[in-house]
């Protein structure tokens, strides 16, 4: 096995992010070694095929791969043949379903009215100014004030709170800047997507196939700091996991909001891929059914059995799963006392990827910075 020291670069967490560095480097002549300390590359796009159904299962998660730019679709097009996948989503509020986001047929069903778009607006408008709210203290008035209560309460405050396992009231307004309501009956969930749709072989397959280089070498199982007293003091590293765990936690823990899955087969389909869950008595925020993404396969959709997972919301705790960053004004000071610490401790180190930049980032953004990183590095 060749030595961690005979590398031009190391390269941690086998992610879409990392992978993408790894490539474009190796692209560049460089040799690579990529250590990804969970037992499977493609980190949290990781997806699987179910033996016993045919369906692609999201480890971490409903991924939809949706892009504004062309950049970044001719580059993964290039791994990955993609499928016609066009997401929508339903809410579920006391049993019925709605449209999201909010259009011109949710606003209908849930006043049980037939108005027509320009009504629509009028109305949404006159039942936010009812609520006579001007300066918004916090999440829950913010949110009164955009729609009015009904389809607030509806649609945003018990899902909201259930995600953040605290009381609207409690959350800052600044997080809700607006509220998309469509006064038209689209129902598309990512509207202005130029490019969708969902890896035809899988998100794992199209993430092996970025790492496939003769100049890469993967090793899954293999945590950064199993290898990091290996490695030279001048080696050049692309660190794409938590800096807090990198540094033992040394100036405290950067807060994230975690999640848990529930997963089951079962008969009951839920027709679509997605159903948001917006009800406080039902304690989970999302179903999925994940067969619905594979439409290229109608046999797979048109099966009897379902793979339906569960997505709840969980507190995050020291070393678990970090999934959704909670960025304020103190977690970012202390984001960036941990980045000039990292500076001094590895001077050749670039902190990369979601967890690296401690900031949420869909798949195109992950993929556009990787690329705009790698152009960076000789
Ligand atoms: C619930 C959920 C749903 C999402 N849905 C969508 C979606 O529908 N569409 C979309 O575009 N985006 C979606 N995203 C975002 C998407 O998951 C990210 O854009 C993507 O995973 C970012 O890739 P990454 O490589 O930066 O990070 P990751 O995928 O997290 O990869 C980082 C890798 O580094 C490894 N690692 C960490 N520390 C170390 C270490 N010390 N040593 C070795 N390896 C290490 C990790 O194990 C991991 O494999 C979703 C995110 C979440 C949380």
């Amino acid at each position: 096995m060749k030595a961690v020291k005979d590398f031009d670069y190391i390269v941690a967490g086998a992610g879409i992010f990392g992978a993408i560095v790894a490539q474009q480097l190796a692209q560049k002549g460089h040799s690579i070694l990529v250590v990804e300390k969970r037992d499977h590359i493609a980190g949290n796009i990781y997806s699987y095929t179910d033996k016993e159904t045919g369906i692609e299962v999201h480890k971490y998660g409903s991924h939809i791969f949706h892009t504004e730019s062309d950049e970044v679709w001719d580059y993964i097009t290039k791994y990955a043949d993609f499928n016609d996948y066009v997401h929508t989503v339903n809410t579920r509020y006391e049993g019925k379903l709605y449209p999201m986001p909010i259009n011109l047929d949710t606003v209908n069903l849930l006043y049980g009215t037939d108005m027509g778009a320009e009504e629509v607006e009028k109305f949404v408008a006159n039942e936010a100014a009812k609520e006579k709210i001007e300066n918004p203290k916090n999440f829950d008035e913010k949110g009164r004030s955009l729609v009015g209560s009904k389809l607030y309460e509806a649609f945003l405050k018990n899902y909201t709170e259930k995600q953040w396992n605290t009381s609207a009231k409690n959350l800052s307004a600044e997080i809700l800047k607006r509220i998309p309501v469509r006064y038209s009956h689209d129902n598309r969930y990512f509207m202005t997507a130029k490019h969708q749709g969902i890896p035809k072989d899988g998100y794992t397959k199209m993430v092996a196939n970025i790492l496939d280089n003769d100049k890469i070498e993967v090793r899954t199982g293999v945590d950064f700091k199993d290898i990091a007293s290996k490695i030279p003091a001048d080696k050049k590293i692309i660190y794409c996991g938590q800096v807090d765990q990198l540094l033992d936690y040394e100036l405290g823990v950067l807060p994230y909001r975690s999640l848990r899955f529930e997963e089951e087969k079962s008969t009951n389909s839920l027709g679509e891929a997605v159903i948001n869950e917006a009800s406080a008595d039902v304690p989970y925020t999302r179903t999925h059914d994940y067969k619905y993404y594979q439409i290229h396969q109608p046999e797979i959709v048109n099966q009897k059995m379902s793979y339906l997972c569960r997505e709840y919301p969980a507190d995050f705790k020291k070393g678990g799963e970090a999934y959704y960053p909670v960025n304020n004004e103190e977690s970012e000071a202390l984001y960036q006392k941990y980045v000039e610490l990292a500076k001094e401790k590895y001077p050749n180190m670039v902190l990369g990827g979601r967890l690296g930049a401690f900031r949420y980032w869909d798949m195109d953004v992950a993929i556009k910075n990787a690329l705009d990183l790698a152009k960076t590095l000789d």
